[in-house]
């Protein structure tokens, strides 16, 4: 198992955030964190980053608890997109990118490399002099999947990594991220993309990991209500697929 968090619970300021969670990613796999605002997926990913630290229960990462490894052993296994990232680095997007070797010994003309072809990857190819901070909120979050391309690493964990993108890009990224074959835990908040894209889900709801499994099973009429306090109604609906050239 890529990633396995038995009996997670964290507190923040003293108040419970996420209680008892157990979560599964098996390598390769591509796993969807959704739920309501607030119901604490951004807390246990940061948990599981080490951002934070739970209260009770064991996160361990390719057979080992996170929170026992060293900074650079653990930098070398998890890679992340947060959900709040600095948006004013001072920074060319080429040394944004490279920040994600840091825990690799440099090797410059292999790195520069390997920074041009995660750009190329998520459609930023030849942005490497481009001042981060000039970039489209878009853009930023690509230059960021790239940073975290480069770290090499065989546990990926997105935040929200669709957020600002247009739909077009939505669509990139998740086809992107389905073929690298990374054990890969994303929070997304469009429930049909995740069921699209997503070999199984997670569904939080008041710091509670309430089910799991596939999307087609887990993603019931009342499961929704009862999560999110709204009907879902199944219907014919309008399907984006992404095709080759630009618009
Ligand atoms: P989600 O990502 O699902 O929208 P979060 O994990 O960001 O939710 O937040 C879960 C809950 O934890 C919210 O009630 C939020 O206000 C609270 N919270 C988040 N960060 C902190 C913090 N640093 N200190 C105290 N409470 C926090
Ligand atoms: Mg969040």
């Amino acid at each position: 198992m890529m990633l396995d968090l038995r009996g997670v619970s964290v507190r923040l300021d003293g108040r419970p955030i996420v209680h008892e969670a157990d979560l599964l990613v098996d390598a390769s796999e591509f796993v969807a964190l959704v739920g309501p605002n607030g119901c604490g997926k951004s807390t246990l990913l940061r948990t599981i980053y080490r951002a934070l630290r739970p209260s009770a229960g064991l996160i361990s990462v390719d057979g080992d608890d996170v929170h026992g490894l060293s900074w650079r052993e653990s930098a070398r296994r998890t890679a992340v997109v947060a959900q709040e990232t600095p948006s004013e680095l001072d920074f060319t997007v080429g040394e944004v990118v490279l920040m994600g070797r840091t825990p690799y010994e440099r090797v410059p003309a292999a790195d520069e490399e390997r920074c041009a072809r995660a750009l190329d990857r998520v459609g930023l190819a030849g942005a490497e002099e481009r001042v981060y901070a000039t970039l489209s909120g878009g853009e930023k979050q690509r230059a960021l999947i790239a940073r975290a391309l480069v770290q090499e690493t065989p546990l990926l964990l997105l935040d929200e990594p669709t957020s600002h993108l247009d739909i077009r890009h939505q669509l990139e990224i998740l086809h992107l991220v389905r073929e690298l074959g990374v054990a890969t835990l994303a929070v997304l908040h469009d429930l049909n993309q995740a069921a699209a894209f997503c070999d199984r889900l997670y569904v939080m709801s008041a710091g509670r990991v309430l089910a799991g499994g596939p999307p087609g099973q887990v993603l019931t009429p009342d499961l929704i209500s009862e999560v999110y306090g709204v009907r879902a109604v199944h219907r014919t609906q309008l399907v984006f697929e992404r095709f080759k050239e630009e618009p």
